[in-house]
C-alpha cells in the first residue's frame, strides 16, 4: 500500500479535471475493456488497499499495479520501457503510461454502486489509516481465527494494504509469530499500533524498492532502510541480536525474528487427545 499511496499522491495533482481523449491497451489475462473512460473527466483519484481508482464520475477506472507494474505521466508518446501495456491520453497533452513487464496488473471500469467483480477488492478490511480501523476491529477479526496471522493478514480482510513486507515488519514490531493463529486482546493492540507505525513510516518514506517497484516519478522508496526483518534472512535482529529467519508460507518468503516473536504454544490439554478414535 504505501507504494501505491505515494504513486497516487504524485499522480493526483497531474491527473485531477483531465479528461481521458483516447486510449490504448495491449493484450493481459487481467486487462478489462476500458474503452468507456474516453471522453470522461477525472474528478480525483483515489486508493482502497493496493488500488487506484480514477473517479470518472459515472463511472471508475479501477487499476492494480500487480507485482510489477508502474504509472507515470509522461509527455503524449513517450515511451518509458519495453514493457508498456496501455496508454491513455490526456487532453493537455501528456499520457498516463502503464508498464507491467509480467502483466499482473489488473484494469476494469465500475458502474457507480456496482460490486467489484475483483474478490479482493469486494472483501477489503478497513483501510489502516481510517477511524474504522481500531484495535478492537482488529482484535474481532483475528480473534477465533483457523488461519494463521500471516495469512489472514495477507488476505486483506482485517485490514485493508498490508502486502508481504509491511505483514512481516509489523509482527515483528508486535513481537508476535507469523504462524500464531489466535489473538489476545493486549496482542491485537500491540499489532493495530505495530501496522499504523509501519505503514505511516512507510508512507513517509515513499514505500520500499524491492525489484520492480518505482514511484510515479521513477525513483526508489527508502523505506528499505528501516526494514527490521524483510530481506533480513542470516542477519541478527536489531532489536535482540538473534538470527532472523526466513520460511516460505502462503507461498510468500515469510521473515521473524525467534527472539522477539516466539512460536505459539501448542493449546494445553489437547495434545495428548488428538488422533485418539
Ligand atoms: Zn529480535
Amino acid at each position: 500500500m504505501p507504494e501505491v499511496e505515494t504513486v497516487r499522491r504524485q499522480l493526483e495533482p497531474g491527473l485531477t479535471g483531465r479528461t481521458i481523449t483516447a486510449i490504448w491497451v495491449d493484450r493481459g489475462p487481467r486487462y478489462g475493456d476500458v474503452s468507456a473512460a474516453v471522453g470522461r473527466t477525472v474528478l480525483r483519484l483515489a486508493r482502497r488497499g493496493k488500488y487506484l481508482l480514477a473517479d470518472l464520475g459515472a463511472s471508475t477506472l479501477v487499476l492494480h499495479l500487480g507485482m510489477s507494474g508502474r504509472l507515470a505521466l509522461l509527455p503524449a508518446g513517450a515511451v518509458p520501457d519495453r514493457f508498456v501495456r496501455a496508454r491513455f491520453t490526456l487532453d493537455d497533452g501528456q499520457d498516463l503510461v502503464f508498464s507491467d513487464m509480467r502483466r499482473f496488473g489488473t484494469m476494469g471500469i465500475l458502474g457507480k454502486g456496482a460490486v467489484p467483480p475483483w474478490d479482493t477488492l469486494r472483501t477489503m478490511g478497513p483501510e489502516p489509516f481510517s477511524e474504522a480501523f481500531t484495535a478492537d476491529a482488529l482484535h474481532s477479526a483475528l480473534k477465533h481465527a483457523r488461519r494463521t496471522l500471516k495469512a489472514q493478514l495477507l488476505s486483506q480482510r482485517p485490514v485493508a494494504g498490508l502486502g508481504n513486507i509491511y505483514v512481516d515488519e509489523s509482527l515483528h514490531r508486535a513481537g508476535l509469530h507469523p504462524r500464531q493463529r489466535n489473538l489476545s486482546k493486549p496482542a491485537a493492540t500491540r499489532l493495530h499500533r505495530a501496522i499504523i507505525e509501519v505503514l505511516h513510516a512507510a508512507v513517509e518514506a515513499r514505500g520500499t524498492t524491492f525489484q520492480l517497484y518505482r514511484d510515479g516519478h521513477g525513483g526508489a522508496g527508502d523505506f528499505y532502510r528501516e526494514l527490521r526483518v524483510f530481506d533480513r534472512a542470516g542477519l541478527p535482529c536489531h532489536a535482540c541480536g538473534t538470527t532472523i529467519v526466513k520460511e516460505q508460507q502462503e507461498g510468500r518468503g515469510t521473515h521473524w525474528c525467534p527472539g522477539c516473536q516466539p512460536p505459539p504454544r501448542k493449546p494445553s490439554g489437547r495434545q495428548g487427545r488428538r488422533g485418539v478414535s
